[in-house]
């Protein structure tokens, strides 16, 4: 039994947790913002939209509240839904929202202002910038098992190559809502994972403390069989006096016979006391087997909750290979190990091809089925020193152990062909999947970011070169 061995492992998964949720409260945070900034963007199109969007700023300054987050996500919905409607009435007619809406709000109906006089058509268009970073930020959260799908549903939405200010804005306010649902649900995790914790260290408690009343115990029998020694050994002694003291033999008789009663007597008290001893002990006993027992059964559970969360927090839910955090740790040890054994070591930055396009031609779960296919293909012959990880989005980051730069090109090469001609099929169309890729060594003074950024690099090369082709770094 080894308590602190315990202690170190609750301290690492409560750190690991409230990490996550660190992560989580930034990435809030920041859509916050995002919806923020497109709630201020898609300003001044129509007053009852105006409304809205100003009850929806007004809520992003709050803490998260998902009942009213939705019923302002439908009011804004019917906002946008008169713009939509081409010629949408003038501002006399400002859309009432929904009952159930205004009653969950506890906010009156959006009053008709004046009619706004900047058209919708001189609005400029949504920054690309905006899309691409609530895309960044779904690739991160469709990395997690639990909102892959929804993530996934999301960037599909995104698709759109001339999104509208309202479309964003209700996708930002979706993936706020997303993001909101993980960070509950890891807050579940985490009071679960605490809970089970704190049971396991009482009952670790309860043993320690059985153990301590059981030396105890073992040290007071110890001193009663020690005085009852003595005891036997003084009577003993008595009796040698009386017998050498004797006058006649019948007093010798009677003080013998006295003395002997009195050492049978004291053996008889002392035999049953030890055996009330041993009767406790075995009881005793007994008790501590059975918690043993059940903190076995509770070790299992635990270790069951940390391999799943360590698995959550590790894999990519979509393709099932290690994720960008699981690169980031992976490529911190193995730099740190190249320090100390200088064998060769590479690594491969892969990018699907036009992967946009493919998305775009074919939809979001063509795209997704690809990525699942891609990360087989190249997973299928790494050997066991190396590593394969899905750092974001349509990219893929090998590691490969043993093998200096010239010969990952040319086992990377290999790669790229294998995928060029995997024949890959969508509802029975034909799509063409290539993959560019770059490739360098570790080098002296590497950093995770100096050895990333030149295999980036190479892979930029590859792109501009024209694309399925791998490039090595000068
Ligand atoms: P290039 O050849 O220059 O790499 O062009 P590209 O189209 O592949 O690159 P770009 O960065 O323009 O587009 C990448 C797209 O990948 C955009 C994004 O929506 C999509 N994407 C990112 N993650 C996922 C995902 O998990 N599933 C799907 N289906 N698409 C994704
Ligand atoms: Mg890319
Ligand atoms: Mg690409």
């Amino acid at each position: 039994m080894e308590p602190d061995r315990w202690q170190r492992q609750y301290r690492e998964t409560v750190d690991e947790l409230e990490k996550r949720e660190r992560h989580w409260r930034d990435t809030e945070e920041l859509l916050r913002r995002i919806a923020s900034r497109l709630c201020i963007a898609a300003r001044g199109q129509h007053e009852t939209l105006d409304a809205s969007l100003t009850q929806v700023l007004g809520a992003l300054r709050r803490p998260a509240e998902p009942g009213p987050l939705e019923t302002l996500l439908g009011q804004l919905t019917q906002a946008v839904t008169v713009l939509d409607q081409k010629d949408a009435p003038p501002a006399t007619t400002a859309v009432v929202p929904a009952r159930s809406a205004v009653a969950a709000t506890q906010s009156a109906p959006v009053p008709a202002l004046p009619a706004v006089t900047t058209p919708a058509a001189v609005m400029p268009p949504p920054s690309p910038a905006l899309t691409q970073m609530l895309q960044r930020l779904l690739d991160r959260l469709s990395a997690l098992p639990g909102a892959g799908d929804r993530a996934r549903e999301l960037l599909g939405k995104l698709g759109d190559p001339q999104p509208t200010h309202e479309s964003l804005a209700s996708v930002a306010i979706q993936v706020a809502d997303l993001a909101d649902a993980q960070a509950q649900t890891l807050h579940r995790e985490k009071a679960e994972a605490d809970r089970l914790l704190r049971m396991f260290n009482e009952r670790l408690e309860d043993i320690v403390e059985h153990l301590r009343g059981d030396t105890e115990e073992r040290a007071s029998a110890l001193a009663e069989g020690h005085a009852f020694g003595q005891q036997l050994l003084s009577e003993t002694e008595a009796l040698y006096a009386n017998t050498r003291d004797a006058a006649d033999l019948a007093s010798l008789q009677s003080q013998v016979y006295r003395r002997l009663t009195a050492i049978d007597q004291r053996v008889r008290d002392y035999r049953v006391r030890e055996e009330a001893r041993v009767q406790t002990h075995r009881e005793r006993n007994e008790a501590l087997r059975s918690r043993i027992e059940e903190l076995e059964n509770q070790t299992q559970t635990l270790m069951h909750s940390v391999r799943k969360l360590e698995r959550k927090a590790s894999r990519d839910g979509l393709t099932g290979v290690p994720n960008r955090a699981a690169y980031d740790e992976r490529v911190a040890a193995e730099l740190l190990a190249w320090k100390r054994d200088q064998r060769p070591r590479s690594i491969a930055a892969f990018d699907v091809d036009h992967f946009k396009h493919i998305n775009d031609q074919y939809g979001h779960t063509a795209g997704d089925k690809v990525l699942q296919v891609l990360a087989k293909q190249l997973g299928r012959r790494l050997r066991d020193n190396d590593f394969l990880a899905r750092y974001g989005g349509e990219e893929f980051v090998m590691l490969l152990d043993d093998v200096t730069p010239s010969r990952a090109l040319a086992v990377t090469d290999k790669l790229r062909q294998t995928v060029e001609k995997l024949g890959f099929h969508f509802r029975q169309m034909p799509v063409s999947i290539t993959v560019s890729c770059g490739v360098t060594g570790f080098r002296d003074n590497d950093t995770p970011q100096s050895l990333f950024e030149r295999a980036d690099q190479a892979l930029y090369q590859a792109k501009n070169s024209g694309r399925n082709r791998c490039c090595i770094s000068p």
